[in-house]
């Protein structure tokens, strides 16, 4: 049962910031309200002020800024999908973006919408932490930057106080020798939340079958996104074919803390992420 709220519309980010700053405990943004509507019509929030950030066109732009790629935090999943600076600068995270829910949730969420819920099971969210992108919290008092990894505190929670808002995120730009897989297990192709999920990002090395730097994040399978540290230097600069990959993939059951839920096991969880880990790092490897 959705509650009473005073729904405000700012139209520039000041405007919204200085609203933050005066009402920051009563008051929830929304921008797709694709999580937001939900949580608003279960009843697990009630605030008195709903903000909606749909007219802050500033917060809508994907941007090229030296080697930088710049998105805003309202750019939905389908202009991350359509646009063509996503796609040759960031094809990481157009994997992702394009696994999220339906066509009707692509339009409507935004990539600001799923860091701020921080659901373990965020699809844009690997794609982020592999990319070791940044967030861009503004406030009245100004603006901060943090690694989107540290960002990410538990389950549905972040580091973002009360009166700020996600501006941007930030990554590096996709460069010549580099490749990506994003690798999604759920119950169905679409509208399916993941049961668990793997981000890959590799830079080729010089000799055959060889990576000089790899990052791993795995979701779903722990209380947030999570880097796994310690496949990435196992498979670094070294040669690799089947059978070692197959041994070195064994490791991502240590980096992993899932939980039993009504989706699968933690036994299950654990298996997939080495499964999903080989067969994104075999695809990049041997298949592309
Ligand atoms: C049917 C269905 C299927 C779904 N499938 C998937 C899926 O497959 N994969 C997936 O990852 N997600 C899925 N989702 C979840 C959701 O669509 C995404 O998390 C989406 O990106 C949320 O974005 P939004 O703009 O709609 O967020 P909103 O609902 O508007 O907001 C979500 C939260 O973020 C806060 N917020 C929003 N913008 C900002 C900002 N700029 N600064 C600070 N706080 C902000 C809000 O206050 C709220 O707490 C699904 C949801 C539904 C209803």
């Amino acid at each position: 049962m959705v509650n009473d709220f005073r729904l405000v519309r700012p139209k520039t980010l000041p405007e919204a910031l200085g609203l933050l700053d005066e009402f920051g405990q009563e008051i929830e943004p929304v921008a797709g309200g694709t999580d937001l509507l939900v949580k608003l019509e279960d009843g697990r929030i009630r605030p008195s002020q709903v903000m909606d950030l749909s007219a802050l066109n500033e917060l809508k732009q994907i941007r090229l800024v030296g080697e930088d790629l710049h998105l805003g935090a309202l750019v939905t999943h389908t202009a991350v999908l359509e646009s063509p600076l996503t796609r040759t600068e960031a094809p990481l995270l157009v994997m992702g973006c394009r696994t999220v829910g339906s066509t009707q949730i692509r339009n409507m969420g935004t990539l600001g919408g799923n860091l701020a819920t921080a659901s373990p099971a965020g699809d844009s969210i690997p794609a982020l932490v592999a990319l070791e992108a940044k967030v861009v919290l503004a406030s009245k008092k100004g603006e901060r930057t943090l690694p989107v990894e540290d960002f990410l505190v538990g389950p549905g929670k972040t580091e973002r106080r009360r009166e700020e808002l996600i501006k941007e995120i930030i990554l590096p730009c996709a460069r010549e020798g580099e490749k990506g897989f994003y690798n999604k297990l759920g119950q169905r192709n679409a509208l399916a939340i993941s049961i668990a999920n793997v981000a890959v990002w590799v830079r080729l090395g010089e000799r055959k079958n060889t990576l000089s730097r790899v990052r791993i994040a795995f979701g779903a399978l722990a209380p947030t996104v999570k880097r796994g540290r310690m496949v990435e230097d196992a498979l670094t600069d070294r040669e690799l074919d089947e059978a070692s990959l197959k041994g070195i993939t064994q490791l991502a059951w240590k980096e992993v803390a899932p939980i039993t839920d009504i989706r699968a096991s933690a036994q299950y969880r654990r298996d997939m992420a080495i499964a999903l880990l080989y067969q994104s790092l075999y695809h990049i490897l041997f298949l592309s």
